[in-house]
């Protein structure tokens, strides 16, 4: 019997990077034949809202030689740069830009094309999908404006959510034309006029904006606001580096947080009394952070997030040093003008918005053109407006992830947990919302090894499904 008669279908929602690449490699390493759907709405098809930014200048937040969309090919993406872009710095230490990684992603996504094996097929589809129904062993996909897909196994690669609606404002003010939902869409950086800005968040996404803002010849004054104020940082200081310690020989047995803060504040210590830079220490513990979590009790993890969080990512989310120097002198000049508190009011008054902050408890009343929320991509599916994703929870096919974020699912494979502790072997989940499991799931490092293991384990499912049926034909 050829194994290739019998079909298998997988489909895959959501094209960004996680999507694209999971595909890539089931294309590639699977030769007895699949037909692979891939779902997708939204962004430009295969480079997700991160890397087909608004701005040209806006630059990758991990270095080239941590970019590879493959982790078993770790020069990869250097070498298609030097390819490509022959005449700029391509060492595996610099930034390259967010349009440059997309065309890498889509020049990688178009050659797996060229080269499938006979026996595999791919069909796009530029639609959204709305739910999933399970019939027997099989998945139908529902999709707005084409008929269903019948599918063997899903991936659910559905990527970065919009930032959930701030403290501070009233949700009858997110319909509001002042109001700017999503901080990755140009609207939100074009056709500006000269009042102020107020922009919610100090990350990345907020950097992001006032380069996106001021790159479009914006000139008026950025204020920001967040209960951490101003915390940028960036990707190497000037300080000399902390060498003393490294978590890179951490044992493999659980590690309390308990522990994991004696041993780091001591080095932060150390560290801080000789004017020593810590990032050393960070960068060492980012590989270890995903087992360090997979250990930690649920209450470890709630007390990691209550007071830990802000602090874990101010260290670990940081900007090229080019774009941190653009915002700092930005800031410098009182063009940007961060504040560390809570917004208490905002008024719509003859086509401005009269704003009152809580700034480190003094009131500051500012008139501004448009606010940005800027707050990062809402973890918890239930607020994410994923009809798909509300649907499958309204069925209890997904629940939510640990401390309520993401999807739960199965750390290793990536197959879906559903109510009941029952480990779906046709439903998978990839990225961001796997946070609650994981807690670090958001960046390339991390996301291509999990696209590997994802068509391993669906490949590993199809070979096994097909022995069987041949073994019993
Ligand atoms: C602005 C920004 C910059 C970033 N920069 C970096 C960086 O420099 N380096 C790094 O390592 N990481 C970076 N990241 C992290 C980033 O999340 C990942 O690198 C990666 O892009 C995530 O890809 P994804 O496929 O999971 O999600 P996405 O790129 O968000 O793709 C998901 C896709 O699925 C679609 N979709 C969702 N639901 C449905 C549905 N029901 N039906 C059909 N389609 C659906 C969405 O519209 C979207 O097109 C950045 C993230 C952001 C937001």
């Amino acid at each position: 019997m050829d194994l290739t008669e019998l079909p298998v279908n997988i489909a895959i929602i959501g094209g960004g990077f996680c999507g694209i690449v999971t595909a890539v490699h089931l294309l590639r390493h699977n030769k007895t034949g699949i037909h692979l759907h891939i779902i997708n709405k939204g962004p430009a098809f295969g480079k997700g809202v991160a890397y087909d930014p608004h701005t040209c200048s806006l630059l990758l937040n991990v270095p080239n030689g941590r970019m590879s969309a493959f982790a078993d090919k770790p020069d990869d993406f250097i070498d298609w740069l030097n390819a490509n872009y022959p005449n700029q710095d391509n060492s595996p230490t610099t930034f390259s830009t967010r349009r440059q990684y997309g065309e890498y992603l889509l020049e990688t996504w178009n050659e797996a094309l060229n080269n499938i094996p006979l026996c595999n097929s791919v069909t796009v589809y530029d639609d959204l999908a709305d739910n999933i129904t399970e019939i027997d062993d099989v998945l139908q996909i529902h999709l707005r404006q084409h008929p269903a897909i019948i599918a063997d196994a899903v991936i659910l690669a559905t990527g970065n959510a919009k930032p959930r609606v701030p403290n501070g404002i009233h949700p009858s003010f997110t319909k509001s034309k002042h109001y700017f939902a999503d901080p990755w869409k140009s609207p939100c950086i074009t056709n500006t006029t000269d009042s102020d800005v107020l922009i919610i968040g100090n990350g990345l996404t907020t950097a992001d904006t006032i380069i996106g803002l001021v790159e479009n010849g914006y000139q008026q004054t950025i204020h920001s606001v967040s209960p951490h104020g101003y915390r940028l940082n960036p990707w190497v200081d000037d300080k000399a580096p902390y060498t003393a310690y490294s978590f890179s020989g951490l044992p493999s047995e659980r590690i309390s947080l308990y522990q994991l803060l004696k041993t780091f504040n001591k080095h932060r210590r150390i560290a801080n009394n000789s004017g020593q830079s810590i990032y050393p220490l960070i960068d060492s513990l980012r590989p270890h952070i995903q087992r360090i979590w997979l250990h930690f009790t649920t209450r470890e993890k709630q007390q990691f997030i209550r007071h830990l969080k802000p602090y874990w990512e101010k260290v670990r989310h940081r900007l090229p040093v080019d774009m941190h120097q653009k915002i700092d002198v930005l800031r410098k000049s009182g063009l940007f003008q961060p504040c560390k508190g809570s917004i208490i009011s905002v008024k719509e008054l003859n086509g401005v918005c009269e704003v009152v902050l809580n700034c480190s408890g003094e009131l500051k009343t500012i008139r501004v053109s448009r606010i940005i929320n800027c707050t990062g991509p809402d973890p918890d599916i239930t607020r994410q407006g994923n009809a798909l994703l509300n649907n499958l929870v309204q069925k209890e096919t997904i629940i939510q992830g640990p401390c309520g974020m993401g999807i739960n699912a199965d750390h290793k494979t990536g197959r879906v947990i559903a109510a009941g502790n029952f480990h779906k072997t046709n439903l998978y989940v990839i990225g961001s919302n796997l946070k609650g499991v994981l807690w670090e799931s958001t960046a390339v490092p991390e996301l291509r090894v999990q696209a590997q293991n994802i068509a391993e384990v669906i490949i590993n499912g199809i070979e096994v499904r097909r022995r069987h049926v041949v073994e019993t034909a």
